[in-house]
């Protein structure tokens, strides 16, 4: 049976593609640090291991690493959201932010190559358009998703005589707890108004496109960095 580990697998687009795995037969290992949520969404899956951990935790990621030697996929997906103009965005908000997005992945591919190599495993880490445009909310979440998609073609580069391979997934909009705190109603409207498919996506339709890049199907796909967006990419549309 084939193993993924997922960060922040306890809701949202990490709970759909730990699903979405299973469903396909693999083992997930949910990797949250939010304790109850995490508890509770494990205890109703089967072929599951939970994991309590904060990716930004240099010592939490250490020990996760030390149970692994063995790992077919790791989806970096745990990720905060923190909207506000340059001026209003103070070191530590700028920090929490890029210690989850960017420290966190970071860490969790360094800790787990060893176990990626073993089993010629593969990457995906989640970042976002948000890092593809440049906007006026998005100073530390959109400069950590872009950083994310620079990390991933470095994995790609490097870890490739490794037999790992890394992609990129930048979700458009969904309606997760993440992006609810920080999407506007001015937002949603605009979002809807500049998205040919004139809507928000699903957790499922993100989890999809993950588990593919996970599969034997994309074996000759590596430093891709894949929009999953309604068409928002292609409108050349500033983000709202
Ligand atoms: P969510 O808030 O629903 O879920 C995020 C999960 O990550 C939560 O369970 C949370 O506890 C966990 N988490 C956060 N920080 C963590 C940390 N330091 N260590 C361990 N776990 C941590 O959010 P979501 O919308 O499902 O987001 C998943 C990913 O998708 C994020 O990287 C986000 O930036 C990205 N994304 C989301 C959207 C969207 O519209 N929802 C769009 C683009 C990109």
């Amino acid at each position: 049976m084939k193993t993924a580990l997922v960060t922040g697998a306890a809701r949202g687009i990490g709970l759909a593609t730990t699903k979405e795995f299973l469903s396909k037969g693999w083992h997930v290992v949910m990797v949250d640090r939010d304790e109850e949520a995490l508890t509770s969404e494990a205890s109703q899956l089967q072929d599951v291991t939970e994991i309590l951990c904060d990716v930004s935790v240099p010592g939490q990621v250490a020990d996760i690493a030390k149970k692994f030697d063995h790992l077919n996929a790791l989806v970096n997906n745990a990720g905060v959201a923190d909207f506000g103009p340059i001026e209003e965005t103070d070191l530590s908000r700028w920090r929490t932010v890029m210690e989850t997005n960017l420290d966190g992945v970071f860490m969790m591919t360094q800790a787990l190559t060893p176990a990626l190599a073993a089993a010629k495993g593969a990457i995906v880490n989640i970042a976002s358009i948000s890092g593809l445009r440049a906007s006026t909310l998005r100073v530390a979440y959109g400069t950590s998703k872009a950083g994310v998609m620079a990390l991933t073609q470095q994995q790609a580069v490097e870890l490739g005589e490794k037999g790992i391979r890394a992609n990129c997934v930048c979700p458009g909009p969904v309606r997760t707890k993440l992006a609810m705190a920080v999407h506007t109603q001015d937002i949603i409207d605009a979002y809807h108004d500049a998205i040919p498919l004139n809507r928000y996506g699903s957790e499922d339709e993100i989890a999809n496109v993950i588990t593919f890049l996970c599969s034997e199907e994309a074996s000759f796909v590596t430093g891709q960095i894949i929009s999953v967006d309604g068409g928002f990419e292609a409108t050349g549309i500033g983000l709202p």
